[in-house]
């Protein structure tokens, strides 16, 4: 059975044995002998390297359809050590001594990045504390997510401080699924402002945002309103700091949106929420800040793609338009605990 090329030397005899296989038809005897020859050594240097995981301990997935760069990948395996992907195969013969998980047809994808998650399993980022912290990272662990940039929803600069605190310490832990903490406003539009709590919400201030940006390394993201006085400085100043600037709770229109993009913001924030589609004011016709996205192509956007957030015909244009390489999906979970159904 082909196996996928997992080393140098094994690619180079696969190619061999297909090269000479095109030319068999030639030199039929001597050729096919060749070629058996160099499978066997590639097939036996794939055994040699199995053979180096036998003295640790191993879990292998197999019978699964596995998603990988390439595609879908059926009737494959999965060969791990201490939690940790050691190789994608299409091999499903066992590996000796590995501990066997049948995935009886399922599905096995890679694990997601959570970019926009305000909590969950009963804790919130806002609370700002490592309990709170642990908790909702576990919970969000549970259910298929293996990194995380935990969200603050509009908050005071001292919960913004004990946040960014409890961030840093777990980013600093071995193999840490903290990316990097975003913040959510609290440079708002107050008429867009939806779930985030209006008495935080202002302008965005220099003297507030640049101490917070040169204190604290773990901020990897921020958004705002970009029709507000000082957002075009404020993206400016944060992406020149290596931070994500991301377009929320907004009312801009095309002028805006063109003018956030040359000044930093790549990205928008849940779209199509807490921002304004096609709208009329008295007779005329606007574009609102869905179609302005739209229009500058590179612009990304992320999508609760719970099918309520979001329709699923919307989806669909989402992923028509923006492609999967500028759209990602997010949960904006909340710190509620998940419920079991049945
Ligand atoms: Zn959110």
């Amino acid at each position: 059975m082909f196996q996928f090329p997992l080393s140098v030397p094994r690619l180079i005899l696969l190619s061999g044995a297909y090269l000479l296989k095109k030319l068999e038809n030639n030199w039929e005897n001597l050729l096919l002998r060749v070629k058996k020859l160099l499978f066997l050594l590639a097939d036996l240097i794939y055994q040699l390297k199995i053979l180096t995981y036998h003295s640790i301990m191993l879990t292998q997935i197999i019978n699964a359809k596995i998603l990988t760069p390439q595609g879908w990948l059926k009737d494959g395996s999965v060969l791990m050590r201490d939690n940790k992907i050691l190789e994608v195969t299409n091999c499903d013969l066992a590996v000796i001594g590995a501990e066997l998980i049948d995935a009886k047809g399922m599905y096995v994808v890679p694990g997601g990045v959570e970019i926009h998650c305000h909590g969950g399993g009963g804790g919130d980022f806002m609370e700002g504390t490592e309990e709170a912290f642990r908790t909702a990272i576990n919970a969000h662990m549970k259910h298929g997510t293996t990194s995380i940039f935990p969200t603050l929803s509009s908050s005071t600069v001292p919960m913004i401080e004990a946040a960014a605190e409890t961030c840093t310490k777990l980013m600093e832990e071995p193999d840490s699924p903290v990316l990097g903490l975003h913040l959510e406003g609290h440079y708002l539009n107050i008429k867009m402002a939806g779930g985030q709590m209006p008495e935080n919400i202002k302008d965005p201030d220099p003297n507030e945002y640049i101490p917070i940006v040169e204190k604290w390394n773990c901020i990897k993201r921020w958004d705002a309103a970009p029709e507000l006085p000082g957002a075009m400085q404020f993206g400016k100043y944060i992406t020149g700091k290596g931070i994500v600037a991301s377009v929320a709770h907004t009312q801009a229109e095309f002028e805006d949106i063109r003018s956030a993009w040359d000044s930093g913001y790549t990205l928008a924030t849940h779209f199509y929420n807490a921002m304004p589609g096609f709208h009329k004011r008295r007779e005329y016709k606007y574009e609102g800040t869905v179609e302005s996205i739209y229009l500058i192509d590179d612009m990304n956007v992320e999508v609760v793609a719970d099918g309520i957030h979001v329709p699923p015909t919307i989806l669909r244009l989402i992923y028509k338009i923006k492609g999967v390489e500028r759209a990602c999906v997010i949960t904006d979970a909340w710190h509620v605990r998940p419920v079991t159904v049945t």
